[in-house]
């Protein structure tokens, strides 16, 4: 990372606002430090941290709901805590009160850890502070050109292709036994062990969808912590073209040296128990995303599909519960390489119909880009059967953050409106054992995620 004076110079010079003031770290701490008391604001609805009756989420009982006192308790057991030095500082990014601006903080891994039980979304931006410097100093003010979206329609070929021959291939019985594996893992927290070896487990799955396809590459981003992010791309047509090519002629190198753009769908695979040393099965969090982006590689994999326009890549983040850590250091990648992101969509929780709601797809409208999400919209409602309902997630809600942070194009779509989503998250108790958790909704998201492929990434519909 760059010291904590150049970048204060570089957003000095860049006449950012006086609220983008980055504290020195301190020199001596406490076990919650002083920033954290200096927090305040509005807590996430998802969390609860008091014990009225009024306050346990319909969903069942939330045996890691603390008071003030139960706080204190955990306090005395993270010291003890052997896993994780809890006193590394670390900065962070967060969005203060309804304001739009930013502040950074430096932090303890511990404070991390109390910010999440209260709710708070931030960026953890120690390792990455520069992201998007590159895409928004570059000439121009921004690197890459912004992309219109097509308006899909469900009388083009694509669309007739894609229902008839892919959307049969799907399968939710593969899909649960995906999840009910991956869901396995005591926790899949992106520091312990068991998140290592659930990382290992998808690794080999996407692996063994790949084999039928030897264009797929498949790639591992190595990460400190252990617990790497997982990279899968289907070329396009071109590319390969170019490749095979490539020994036979060596004529136009122009082309021949040419990026392809690519489309990007994402999910998180890491899972947390709002204290990292519980329990985190996250059926929901985020192992639904997983899986239902993983179903979707399956078929498209199996099907041979390649890209005509935009290689589609799939993207399993890790330690998004961190602070977005996983999908920052992919960016981070990207931006440096300038690689044209043509799209990037989030799937972060697919599983959840709320009793007594309407079966709908959230595409969140805050923090994303309009014109990704209003395609999103429209692409829901050719592909999807059931209709996407606009909501709003707040500052830092998943990983698709770190994509606009880099300069690029990208939207979030979630199991249902974000107040009618899943109150289970982050505990023991995100588990598939509930009436609400359904597998065919995962499956429109699947469906959602083809349709995205399909329609940026371009499909060469074959011939009878
Ligand atoms: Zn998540």
């Amino acid at each position: 990372m760059l010291p904590t004076s150049c970048l204060v110079a570089i957003l000095a010079a860049l006449s950012v606002s006086s609220a983008l003031t980055i504290p020195q770290p301190p020199k001596h701490h406490s076990t919650v430090s002083a920033a954290f008391h200096e927090i305040d604001i509005n807590p996430h609805p998802f969390l609860r941290l008091s014990n009225s009756p009024s306050d346990v989420p319909e969903s069942g009982v939330h045996e890691e709901s603390f008071d003030v006192e139960e706080l204190a308790e955990m306090d005395a057991h993270m010291k003890d805590y052997k896993g994780w030095d809890l006193d590394e500082m670390r900065l962070i990014s967060i969005q203060r009160g309804d304001q739009m601006e930013e502040e950074f903080k430096w932090v303890t891994e511990y404070d991390k850890i109390i910010l999440k039980t209260k709710g708070f979304k931030f960026m953890d931006i120690t390792d990455a502070p520069t992201l998007g410097m590159a895409n928004m100093l570059s000439p121009g003010g921004g690197a890459k050109k912004l992309y219109t979206y097509p308006q899909p329609s469900s009388n083009s070929s694509t669309h007739a292709y894609t229902t008839a021959h892919l959307y049969p291939k799907l399968s939710t019985d593969i899909m649960k036994a995906n999840l009910i594996k991956f869901s396995g893992f005591r926790t899949r927290y992106y520091r312990s062990e068991t998140g290592k070896q659930s990382q290992q487990w998808l690794l080999s799955k996407i692996k063994e969808y790949a084999q039928v396809n030897p264009h797929i590459t498949i790639k591992e981003h190595p990460h400190s912590w252990g617990q790497n992010s997982i990279v899968a791309r289907i070329p396009s047509a071109h590319a390969i073209k170019m490749k095979s090519s490539k020994n036979k002629d060596d004529g136009d190198k122009k082309k021949k040296t040419e990026k392809d753009s690519v489309v990007i769908i994402g999910a998180h695979q890491d899972s947390a128990n709002m204290w990292p040393f519980l329990p985190a099965p996250g059926a929901d969090d985020d192992g639904s995303g997983t899986t239902s982006i993983l179903d979707a590689f399956r078929v498209l994999a199996a099907s041979s599909y390649k890209p005509t326009h935009s290689a589609v890549e799939f993207h399993w983040y890790s330690a998004e519960e961190g602070g977005l850590l996983g999908s920052q250091a992919v960016a981070k990648v990207y931006e440096e390489d300038k690689v044209d992101v043509k799209g990037m969509i989030q799937m972060d929780m697919t599983a959840w119909v709320k009793k007594d709601t309407k079966e709908v797809i959230g595409v969140i409208t805050d923090f994303v880009d309009p014109a990704l999400t209003k395609f999103i919209a429209a692409a829901v409602h050719e592909y999807c059967d059931i209709p996407a309902v606009p909501t709003k997630c707040g500052y830092a809600c998943s990983d698709h953050a770190s994509w606009s942070k880099a300069g690029y194009q990208s939207a979030f779509s979630i199991e249902s409106t974000f107040e009618d989503s899943n109150k289970a998250i982050h505990s023991s108790g995100d588990t598939i054992e509930h009436p609400e958790f359904s597998f065919d909704h995962m499956q429109q998201f699947s469906k959602l995620a083809i349709a995205f492929a399909v329609e940026l990434g371009g499909l060469d519909v074959p011939k009878k």
